[in-house]
């Protein structure tokens, strides 16, 4: 019973977004080096951990590191539509740049909730990076903070996808790339 047995088909395999996640790097690199003082880039536990780590190690500049979770998701691949912010930051963000990074965005509910929990703790602008997009499935508009600017890895189809991070029923996170689950084993 291997892991790679549970996936139908391969979307994204570790080489394309290992090259992906360097432009995005490269991109923030970029967009971020005349600022004056550090973003902070926080990072949303569990998802993000994996492009997390990618990530920062691409970015040429000094930056700090943080984590939130939201929850809104139970076990399965339905969304509560009302996330809750079980962990929050260990920083202080007045005046701070934050890049908020995402695993994926899918209804828009978690993030905007996110962005007005940042907000409110005096930001100075907030940018998001999200690793995957489903912009066919947004229900929550949500609007960046300040000069905050938007980046994402890959437009996702509208499948229930694995990996790099990701999980159904909080497994599956540890696959080095992005897959869609044999039918048996979304149960
Ligand atoms: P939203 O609040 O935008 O509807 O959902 C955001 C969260 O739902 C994501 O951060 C992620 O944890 C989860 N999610 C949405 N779509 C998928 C998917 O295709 N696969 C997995 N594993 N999680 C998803
Ligand atoms: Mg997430
Ligand atoms: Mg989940």
């Amino acid at each position: 019973m291997s892991l790679d047995s549970h996936i139908e088909k391969v979307i994204w395999s570790q080489d394309q977004i290992l090259r992906r996640v360097a432009e995005l790097a490269s991109q923030i690199t970029d967009d971020f080096k005349d600022y004056s003082q550090p973003p902070v880039v926080v990072g949303v536990a569990t998802g993000a951990f994996l492009f997390l780590a990618d990530l920062v190690r691409g970015i040429q500049l000094p930056v700090s590191v943080d984590l939130v979770r939201a929850e809104s998701y139970g076990s399965g691949t339905l969304s509560s539509g009302s996330p809750t912010i079980s962990l929050d930051l260990k920083l202080d963000v007045r005046g701070k740049h934050i890049i908020l990074v995402e695993d994926i965005v899918d209804t828009g509910n978690t993030l905007s909730c996110l962005i007005s929990h940042l907000e409110s703790k005096g930001a100075s602008s907030i940018s998001v990076c999200t690793f995957l997009d489903k912009p066919s499935r947004r229900k929550v508009h949500f609007q960046l903070v300040g000069e905050g600017k938007f980046y994402r890895g890959f437009e996702c189809p509208d499948y229930f996808v694995v990996g790099y991070g990701m999980d159904f029923a909080e497994l599956y996170r540890n696959l080095p790339y992005v897959g869609v689950l044999k039918p048996e084993h979304y149960s």
